[in-house]
């Protein structure tokens, strides 16, 4: 359906950091920072819009949390880190299955907001 999907049905290699039924989560092929894992639910969702139309999506971002919390833990991120998500073409998304980025192991001092 998707290169993530591929991903999660392992058709394409990736540096495992959590899983469990409803997550995956692996390491960013191209860093921003020390750590920069993406959590990304094991069902096909687009963007985090579909929040609004889908239970189901509604459920999975739930797990979502928490499996930002075990890779905050994994990763020694207690001090801190950021976690971000690009929606659609104006928000930079590239790939259109809802993921989102944990990112720490350094001050992060760049902010919009
Ligand atoms: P976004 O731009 O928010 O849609 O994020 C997509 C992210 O997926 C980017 O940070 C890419 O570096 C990452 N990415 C793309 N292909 C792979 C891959 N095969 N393995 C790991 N990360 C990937
Ligand atoms: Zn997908």
């Amino acid at each position: 359906m998707c290169i993530f999907c591929d991903i999660i049905d392992k058709k394409i290699p990736s540096s495992c950091v959590y899983e469990n039924d409803y997550v995956y989560c692996f390491n960013d092929i191209n860093p921003v920072a020390p750590v920069h894992v993406l959590v990304v639910p094991k069902k096909h969702f687009e963007d985090i819009m579909d929040i609004a139309t889908n239970e189901e999506c509604a459920f999975y971002m739930g797990e979502v949390a928490k499996a930002v919390n075990e890779v905050a833990k994994i990763k020694g991120l207690e001090e801190g880190f950021r976690v971000i998500n690009n929606c659609r073409e104006m928000g930079g998304q590239t790939v259109k299955h809802i993921h989102f980025h944990v990112i720490g192991g350094l001050k992060l001092t760049e902010k919009m907001i």
